[in-house]
């Protein structure tokens, strides 16, 4: 297609979500399959939206896990970078929200195949030809897959490709609060682009304040733009020279999940082929109006996957 390549690095997963609201894990009738995986809802949104997608991660050899390469696939997505473990399971979560209204989560991850991508497992000729590599912080929880993201993100860096963070913090899956944070951070300065959330910015900086001086002090010299996503309020960005906010879409919502990544997905595919955006704030306050829309249509539908919007769709919502 002559559209710029976005290699998306991380898990991905089924979540199981009871088909009955409001009960605890235990007394669910039955559960829902729902496919998922920030890395992998942001390469099928850059797909989705026409541009050129590949998502490297581990799956196992198993039905969930050819079930879940077959979704990529369908959805345009280039499996090239997949790899299937020969022992591991695929990582399942099953995640509800309990009438008491807590979240309550359970994992099959000890260890799930995607932890379990080696370094030289990598397919480098893909991820050296990515003009936006992508990636999250679950990858970072545990050897060996932590020294393969850093491999493929320094390769990708090396043959010029622009590296986008969207830390996603998934809090239940690390051993603590304090070695989240530091995972999180330890590769932070890496990234050109950043997408956290307001959640995140407060468990990141430790401060209740959702200010600019707060978001500014996750700035780094490498870092070209930083956004910060507040849900119905839209979101904020930050970049060297200028900063602002563009407001969210009202729409009808129904289910949130997915609605970060399909912003992030959006930007990608906008700045890929033209990355003088981030530095033009009118180009980029356009982009990032699609990028709301993007995330807004995903909140309008259950599920992730199956709420990421095309092109046409953004651009209807976006001219109203
Ligand atoms: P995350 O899913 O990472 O927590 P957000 O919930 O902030 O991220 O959503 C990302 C973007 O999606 C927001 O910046 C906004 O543009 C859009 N969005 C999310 N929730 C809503 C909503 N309820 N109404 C309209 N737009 C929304």
């Amino acid at each position: 297609t002559g559209k710029g390549l976005i290699v998306s690095f991380g898990e991905m997963l089924i979540d199981f979500v009871p088909t009955v609201s409001g009960v605890s894990l235990a007394e669910a009738p039955g559960f829902l399959k729902a496919p998922g995986g920030a890395p992998a809802n942001v390469a099928i949104a850059v797909a989705r939206l026409g541009g050129n997608a590949a998502f490297v991660g581990k799956l196992g050899d198993d039905e969930f896990g050819h079930m879940l390469a077959g979704i990529l696939k369908e959805n345009g997505v280039s499996a090239a970078g997949i790899n299937f473990d020969q022992g591991a399971r695929t990582a399942l979560a099953f995640v509800t929200l309990r009438a008491d209204g807590e979240r309550e989560f359970m994992f099959y991850r000890n260890p799930s195949a995607d932890m379990l991508l080696r370094p030289d497992e990598l397919n480098l000729e893909l991820i050296k030809s990515a003009k936006v590599f992508h990636y999250g912080s679950i990858s970072l929880i545990v050897e060996p897959c932590r020294s393969a993201h850093i491999k493929a993100m320094e390769a990708a860096k090396e043959a010029g490709a622009l590296l986008s963070y969207d830390p996603n913090l998934r809090l239940p899956l690390w051993p603590s609060a304090e070695e989240a944070r530091e995972q999180i951070l330890s590769i932070w300065d890496k990234a050109e682009v950043i997408k956290v959330s307001d959640v995140e910015l407060e468990f990141l900086t430790g401060s209740n304040k959702i200010d600019d001086e707060t978001a500014l002090s996750l700035w780094h010299d490498n870092l070209k733009l930083l956004l910060v996503t507040l849900g119905e309020h839209g979101c904020k960005y930050y970049t060297k020279d200028f900063r602002g906010s563009v407001d969210a879409f009202h729409v009808n919502t129904v289910d949130t999940t997915g609605a970060g990544d399909s912003f992030v997905g959006a930007l990608l595919a906008k700045i890929v082929d033209d990355q003088s955006i981030i530095q033009d704030e009118q180009r980029l306050r356009a982009v990032l109006t699609f990028s709301n829309a993007s995330g807004a249509i995903t909140t309008t539908k259950k599920g992730a996957i199956p709420a990421l919007p095309t092109e046409t769709d953004v651009f209807n919502l976006v001219k109203g």
